[in-house]
């Protein structure tokens, strides 16, 4: 989608901070990161929340779960902990109608969550 803020980062009309990319999926640094370790993981194709995932995205979102996990140990968060956030809708606050992983680790977190 163009006017869709992470299409477009897909699409390098954005620049971010990559951290990892293939042919599914593409991960970059948070903006404004909310932990030491706060990484965006998105697909590369335009889901919009979490509500909009069809029975042929299971592969993708398994692979999204894998690039977490392995993200987490590159970054050396995976023995003290992390957490794997998806917002969606309003409620949960969600800002960017493209699908995404939050991988935020590096400190603790409470729960439940705010
Ligand atoms: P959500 O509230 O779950 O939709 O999260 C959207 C996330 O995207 C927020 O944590 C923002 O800080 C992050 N974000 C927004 N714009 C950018 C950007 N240009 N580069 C990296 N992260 C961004
Ligand atoms: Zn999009």
């Amino acid at each position: 989608m163009s006017d869709c803020l992470f299409c477009r980062m897909v699409k390098k009309e954005i620049k971010c901070d990559v951290v990892y990319e293939d042919d599914r999926v593409l991960a970059f640094r948070d903006i404004n990161p909310q932990a030491p370790v706060h990484i965006l993981i998105i697909p590369r194709k335009h889901i919009e929340t979490s509500l909009d995932i069809k029975e042929e995205d299971a592969s993708l979102i398994g692979h999204i779960y894998l690039v977490a996990s392995r993200l987490a140990r590159k970054e050396k968060i995976d023995k003290s902990g992390f957490r794997v956030v998806t917002n969606c809708n309003r409620d949960a606050g969600q800002a960017v109608f493209h699908l995404h992983l939050h991988l935020l680790g590096g400190r603790s977190f409470s729960w439940p969550p705010g």
